[in-house]
């Protein structure tokens, strides 16, 4: 019998998403999420084969740190049957967010490669740290499977310098490896491929443009497979307005409000990407809550809505002139997936580009990748459901098993 298991792995400063997935029909055998970690209030969810019968079980209670948090998934696993102890986990998948330039392909980990995920913290130092405890405490665990880092970075290693560099000194920009990286890659690949096949062609053969709307949001172009451009760039601070950050801004804005506003370098960069976007506008980060107060007539609300689905807008005009012909636009994550009234209004005003929705088709709520373009229109319109942990899984898998 060949190990057909791979446990992903989603670490966060206070929190761990796990799924655990069988490689030969692609099934979710659990899923669950620790958060809270390092508080008295630690919260385990665990869902045994998700999409199934089976109700979730919550454990409550105090979890020190990440190290007891994947002892206590072990536990819940094991209960179940499936523990990580078992000959048949063949890998552990680790979701790193930034992978520098160094990485650009999931990356089997070993000293040398865990010590350069660390040394990439300065450019991700919200995520990295996160990533690398996850790394540490599996593999102490299982210190015998392969541990993979697959990176949110490495679907964007493709992009062109034109559209990898900012335009400042480019020496300077080298020294402190300033450039535009984006994120949210494991999606956009996903995504991407799954649009292809959608329209039933090879993803060699179609230009796609990605909306990943999630709480961050990130739209990429994609031409034959290959990402070409991406809106978040150093970090995910650029691009898109999201839940909490503000996307694309006039760097001046920093210095007006550090020399008039008399602002620290710490509290500028919290309100840009923990109290601005959608929230900053109007107090909600949730697509549901604004679509709710705008509905009722709230100005703000219908401010950061209309906001949000301007710069959206922006984007496809943009990626339809880098890409030159666009065969589809796939609208994925929490907000594309679900939400037809941003989608409606993102594509509203777009015939001259070939857009155009079948309305009814758009409100259907399903969890199936699916088209809701009109007819008529020259481009495909989609919304294709994301699953980066059956993504991440793959690469480790593919990785361990070539
Ligand atoms: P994600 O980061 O992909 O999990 O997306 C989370 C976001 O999706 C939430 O903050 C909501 O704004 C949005 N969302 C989830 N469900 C819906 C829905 N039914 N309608 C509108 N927005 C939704």
């Amino acid at each position: 019998m060949t190990a057909s298991r791979v446990l992903v792995l989603n670490s966060g400063s206070s929190s761990v998403k796990y799924q655990l997935l069988d490689m030969t029909d692609r099934s979710r055998l659990a899923a669950g999420l620790v958060e809270r970690i390092g508080e008295e209030t630690s919260r385990l969810v665990h869902t045994p084969q998700p999409g199934g019968e089976a109700q979730p079980r919550e454990q409550l209670g105090p979890i020190a740190d990440h190290g007891a948090a994947l002892k206590a998934v072990a536990a819940e696993l094991a209960a179940d049957g499936l523990g990580l102890d078992s000959p048949e986990l063949a890998a552990v998948g680790h979701r790193v967010v930034h992978g520098g330039t160094r990485f650009t392909q999931p990356t089997v980990i070993d000293d040398e490669v865990l010590a350069e995920i660390r040394s990439l913290v300065p450019l991700a130092p919200l995520h990295n740290p996160a990533n690398v405890t996850g790394i540490e405490v599996a593999r102490a665990l299982r210190p015998d499977i392969p541990q993979v880092a697959v990176f949110d970075t490495a679907f964007h290693a493709t992009m062109p310098e034109s559209a990898a560099r900012y335009a400042i000194d480019a020496e300077t920009a080298d020294r402190y490896a300033v450039r535009r990286y984006g994120f949210h890659g494991t999606s956009h690949a996903y995504v991407s491929r799954a649009t292809a096949a959608l329209l039933g062609k090879a993803p060699e053969d179609v230009n796609v443009i990605v909306l990943h709307l999630g709480n961050g949001a990130s739209a990429s172009a994609v031409r034959g497979g290959v990402c070409v451009d991406t809106s978040m760039g150093l970090t995910p601070l650029e691009g898109l307005v999201m839940g909490t950050r503000s996307g694309d801004l006039d760097p001046a804005v920093i210095f007006h409000l550090a020399r008039v506003g008399g602002l620290s370098i710490d509290e500028i960069d919290t309100l840009l990407n923990k109290k601005s976007g959608l929230l900053g506008l109007c107090g909600d980060n949730d697509m549901r809550e604004i679509l709710r107060r705008a509905g009722e007539g709230d100005r703000a609300a219908r401010v950061a809505f209309d906001t949000y689905v301007h710069r959206l807008k922006k984007y496809i005009g943009a990626y339809s002139a880098v890409l030159g012909r666009v065969d589809a636009v796939a609208f994925t994550a929490g907000v594309g997936e679900n939400a037809a009234a941003v989608r409606e209004a993102a594509v509203d005003g777009l015939a001259e580009l070939g857009l155009a929705l079948d309305l009814e088709a758009n409100a259907v709520r399903s969890g199936e990748p699916r088209l809701i373009s009109a007819e008529y229109a020259r481009v495909a319109v989609a919304v294709v459901p994301t699953d980066e942990e059956l993504e991440i899984a793959a690469q480790a898998y593919a990785l361990v098993t070539q």
